[in-house]
């Protein structure tokens, strides 16, 4: 089984249903999935580019970046190669930044376009999972040890901002969006992401789906469904 840093962190959150899990690994094309809005992800290519181009020019991360301290070279990931096999589960995924310090320790970042509500962000137990994850992968493929995780969230303005903000970034081609960064460190913590591992695997090589979530209803109805379609 493959499983992204990113999904195996769903396994952390206290809402998380193995049973939605083993189905979603099984049944290949569900119907009603969405996509994510690529936005975001745009967004996050751009703030790779430009934190990388200003590290090739002056030698140190952007200043907005200061808080990570100093940073000897970046690393450029291959996607291809950011994995490990772990018992019967291969772990994947690709941090925006991996890069080493002078001591030979290595950091990983990684960007979010979201407000930063700290330990309130109901995802962080996502975000934590993918980044610990992103570590596992880059220290059991040579990138050891690594020492500092950060997430580094993109705010886009408030709306007290906008008089000031459309002055400054409105010309003939369009406008400009600023952000401003707010860096939140998180824990290490590979013992979490061997559990995760191990859990996932667990529940992908059941026989067949185990039990729902308590309260959720929505099983029940599908069956009700199911028996009324006479499946
Ligand atoms: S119990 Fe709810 S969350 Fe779990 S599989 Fe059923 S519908 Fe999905």
């Amino acid at each position: 089984m493959r499983i992204s840093a990113k999904d195996l962190g769903w396994l952390a959150t206290v809402d998380f249903c193995p049973r939605c899990f083993w189905i979603e690994r099984h049944a290949k094309g569900l119907p009603y999935q969405m996509g994510f809005p690529g936005i975001f992800s745009s967004i996050d290519s751009y703030t790779k580019n430009i934190v990388e181009r200003h590290f090739q020019r002056s030698g140190k991360l952007p200043s907005w970046l200061g808080e990570i301290g100093e940073v000897k070279r970046i690393i450029p990931v291959r996607q291809s190669e950011f994995k490990i096999v772990k018992g019967g589960v291969t772990l994947t995924g690709a941090p925006d930044l991996l890069f080493q310090r002078h001591d030979g320790s290595f950091g990983i970042v990684d960007y979010k376009t979201a407000r930063y509500t700290g330990n309130q962000d109901s995802l962080m137990p996502v975000y934590r999972i993918q980044l610990n994850g992103y570590a596992y992968i880059a220290e059991g493929i040579g990138y050891k040890p690594v020492n500092d995780l950060y997430l580094v969230y993109f705010e886009p303005p408030y709306k007290e901002a906008y008089e000031r903000i459309t002055d400054a970034h409105t010309n003939h081609d369009g406008f400009e969006m600023p952000f401003t960064p707010r860096i939140h460190r998180i824990r290490k913590d590979a013992k979490e992401v061997e559990l995760l591992l191990k859990k996932a695997w667990q529940i992908y090589s059941g026989e067949g789906p185990p039990k729902g979530l308590n309260g959720c209803n929505d099983c029940e109805r599908l069956e009700e469904l199911v028996g009324i379609a006479g499946l």
